[in-house]
């Protein structure tokens, strides 16, 4: 190995990860993620080693080099691994090629034109099916039969690192006759992946189940921050709106699908059977854990949740299959994000709307202090990485501070 990557490593050998980064001398561009390095693949082009137009990678965005295809970005990163592991490799002896991650800035990967979020986690939508309609009936009549989504704000997604200000909006306060202005009182989180489009479908074609795969280029942590009480005031009848669209945190490294096969698994069972143009053969999920830790301003940082991809009932391939099969295309950056991902006990639950039961019952923290939603100052972090017979894959981290409202 050229260089050194420690074995606890998200970015182990068998992952290298795409993103922009910048530093100190380099202006923004493509990189890979190789341990506590990044691989600068503009300076690794100017040893002459790819075989196609280099400006690609001297961008603000991952897009034209993704725009390449599969055949070429998957080619990109097995020639990285090989040259990693070769003395006489033409990365060797050139130490220009790395930057310590920890001098470099992480940015926004791609230009995403749309963003899509989905609800695909049954234990997620019975746990709010319960709280907010019919403990007995939890599930809508739709949610077994179809993939239920809307389409996302793409403008308020922020790359990990970013702070956002606690959202103001209107409310309905319990008890009140009148709605009411100000700060959110119940700012969450939502623990989410999102897969980023690679190839662009045109207006009026279905991507099926079979063909998802050749559309999806990767994957991020999504940390969909939701504003409860706003939400729950607005979102009769057309659905989620302001309580959603004004942030949205990402991982600033996309996972290749070629770095996630080795975990594929089986879904969930699905009853009743999907209609045919939802059904799909074969492993669909991936086995890749899930956490998210809170760290109060002067505080311990404690994980809160603990889930993991391969709960979700509807897989990736489904949710693009329906997202297309009315003709709706996609393009290359657009991001579909999973949906909470909650586990069946209480510990994995995907949000505080869950891990709290609406308020209901707070979790302590080591501090000592009480937590039903997210306060001014808290620090939100979730991780994920897939592990399997020594050869670990992880995401990194997103994380983001919140700060208190604007005045
Ligand atoms: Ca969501």
């Amino acid at each position: 190995m050229i260089i050194n990557i420690p074995t606890d490593s998200d970015f182990s050998i068998h992952n290298i990860p795409f993103g922009i980064f910048s530093s100190a001398s380099r202006g923004k561009r493509v990189g890979v993620a190789v341990g506590d390095h990044i691989l600068d693949l503009v300076a690794v082009a100017e040893l002459g080693v790819f075989d196609f137009d280099a400006k690609v990678l001297n961008q603000d965005t991952l897009n034209d080099f993704i725009a390449l295809g599969k055949s070429t970005t998957a080619k990109v990163r097995t020639d990285i691994q090989a040259w990693l592991q070769s003395d006489q490799s033409p990365l060797a002896k050139n130490e220009n090629l790395f930057v310590l991650q920890s001098e470099a800035t992480m940015h926004l990967p791609v230009s995403i034109g749309d963003y899509t979020d989905f609800y695909s986690s049954i234990e997620h939508a019975t746990n709010v099916g319960k709280m907010f309609r019919d403990p007995e009936n939890a599930l809508l009549p739709n949610w077994r039969h179809i993939p239920v989504g809307y389409h996302g704000r793409a403008s308020s997604i922020i790359v990990s690192g970013h702070d956002i200000h606690r959202p103001k909006g209107q409310t309905m306060p319990k008890g009140a006759d009148q709605p009411v202005f100000g700060p959110s009182q119940r700012l969450d989180f939502e623990l989410e992946t999102a897969f980023i489009i690679g190839k662009e479908s045109v207006l009026g074609e279905h991507v099926t189940t079979d063909k998802a795969a050749e559309y999806i280029f990767g994957m991020v942590l999504f940390n969909d921050w939701s504003a409860r009480d706003i939400q729950k005031w607005e979102y009769v009848p057309l659905g989620p709106f302001l309580g959603k669209n004004f942030a949205s945190s990402i991982s600033p490294w996309i996972v290749t699908m070629e770095a996630l096969e080795p975990f594929r698994v089986a879904g969930p069972e699905q009853t009743p059977a999907v209609l045919p143009y939802l059904a799909h053969e074969g492993a669909s999920n991936y086995d890749i854990a899930l956490e998210v830790s809170l760290t109060p301003e002067q505080g311990e940082e404690e994980v809160i949740c603990r889930s993991n991809f391969k709960y979700m009932y509807w897989s990736m391939y489904q949710q693009l299959a329906h997202h297309t099969v009315n003709g709706c295309n996609v393009k290359i950056g657009d991001m579909l994000g999973s949906g909470t991902i909650s586990g069946k006990d209480e510990k994995s639950y995907g949000s505080m709307l869950e891990i709290s039961w609406a308020g209901s019952k707070p979790i302590k923290l080591k501090d000592g202090t009480e937590r039903s939603f997210i306060n001014d100052h808290d620090t939100v972090t979730m991780r994920g990485y897939a592990e399997r017979d020594g050869i670990r894959v992880g995401f990194g981290h997103v994380q983001t501070k919140v700060l208190a409202a604007h005045s």
